[in-house]
């Protein structure tokens, strides 16, 4: 590798939070045993946490963020990879407690990577990136229901934040899936966006930010929630017996105030849904089910690509939802 390589570097000093693209040496890196270029990161909202402020996440600085990237493995010490490998990471608290993929190279412990699937590009991804590989680990849940119920069909699903990361791929996953999907958005102006991506019917926010009874009418079989709060709890609600609610996210609220009354009359079921310790076997499952469920001339539609600097201009509407679709990061731009 070259001597120098870009990247971005958090420092906390007292009350002083900086965030600057420095030129680094490998000697920046500690620990782990492979290196890699890295191509591309995305920005996800945990990604905005930290690059504010640490978002409670990072416990040592300097620190590059960054909590997914892909690559070409360029020297390693692991018998499970070696140069020229084109691999891909997600999560594993990548870019939170070690370093992460804002930066040309990284080095990371080998059990973290998984190697990509050879039917996608490592750009498309990381237009996937975090958030896809969470809203496809939200859609298998939801879709557990049927092996759960012995073949009882999912048919109607809800996806909240529709028009973010997460919500805009599980919109597409659900309706690959085969699924009439309801998206809520706060965005009036994106219907055209989300029919698009494969949506059904949308629901304006504000309609479910109201109060909810223990039990509304039954109108979804799954759902896919990522912003907790009021709106968690009236999809709770409105979920018909047996169905999934696949929670993965707080962009409204980390409370939920429910009742137990969706769970022992309905048996609704609550599934939380972590993306970031998962085993490898898991991962490996996920990146092999993108092919089938995933459309990229899509996705490339909806998805802006920004270098490091840009990166540092934009991040903040991520943390305001004023984000529609992905935002993938080219460290060679
Ligand atoms: P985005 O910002 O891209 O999407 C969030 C969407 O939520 C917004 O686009 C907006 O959609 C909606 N939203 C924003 N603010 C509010 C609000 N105040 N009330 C209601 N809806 C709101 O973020 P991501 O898709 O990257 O992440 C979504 C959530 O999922 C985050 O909380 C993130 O931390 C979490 N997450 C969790 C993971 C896990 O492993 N559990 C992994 C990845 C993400 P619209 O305007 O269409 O309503």
């Amino acid at each position: 590798m070259s001597d120098k390589f870009k990247a971005i570097v958090l420092n906390q000093s007292g009350e002083k939070f900086t965030r600057e693209i420095k030129n680094l040496e490998k000697s920046f890196f500690k620990d782990g045993d492979v290196l890699v270029k890295v191509d591309y990161s995305g920005l996800n909202y945990k990604d905005a946490l930290i690059l504010k402020n640490g978002g409670k996440l990072v416990k040592e600085y300097p620190h590059i963020p960054g909590i997914d990237f892909s690559g070409k493995v360029t020297e390693s010490k692991s018998t499970d990879f070696k140069p020229g490998d084109d691999v891909v990471l997600t999560g594993c608290r990548v870019g939170e407690i070690y370093p992460g993929g804002y930066s040309q190279f990284v080095k990371v412990k080998n059990e973290l990577l998984i190697k990509k699937p050879k039917s996608i590009s490592n750009k498309n991804s990381m237009i996937l990136g975090t958030a896809g590989f969470t809203s496809l680990l939200c859609a298998f849940a939801i879709k557990a229901r049927e092996e759960l119920l012995l073949g009882e069909k999912v048919n109607d699903v809800l996806v909240t934040g529709a028009t973010g990361g997460v919500g805009s791929i599980a919109v597409m996953v659900l309706s690959k899936m085969g699924y009439n999907v309801t998206a809520v958005t706060g965005k009036k102006d994106k219907e055209d966006f989300l029919k698009k991506l494969g949506a059904s019917k949308i629901i304006d926010r504000k309609d479910l930010e109201s109060e909810s009874k223990p039990l509304d009418k039954g109108l979804w079989d799954g759902v896919v929630d990522t912003v907790g709060g009021k709106i968690l709890a009236k999809a709770i609600s409105h979920t018909r017996p047996n169905g999934i609610v696949a929670a993965c996210g707080l962009a409204s609220d980390y409370k939920l105030n429910t009742t137990v009354m969706p769970f022992i009359i309905r048996g609704v079921k609550l599934w939380g849904i972590d993306s970031v310790m998962i085993s490898k076997k898991r991962r490996e499952f996920i990146w092999s089910q993108v092919e089938k469920l995933i459309d990229f001339k899509i996705l490339e539609e909806i998805t802006k690509t920004v270098n490091l600097e840009e990166l540092l201009n934009i991040y903040g509407d991520i943390l305001k939802g004023q984000i529609a679709g992905r935002i993938l990061v080219d460290l060679n731009k």
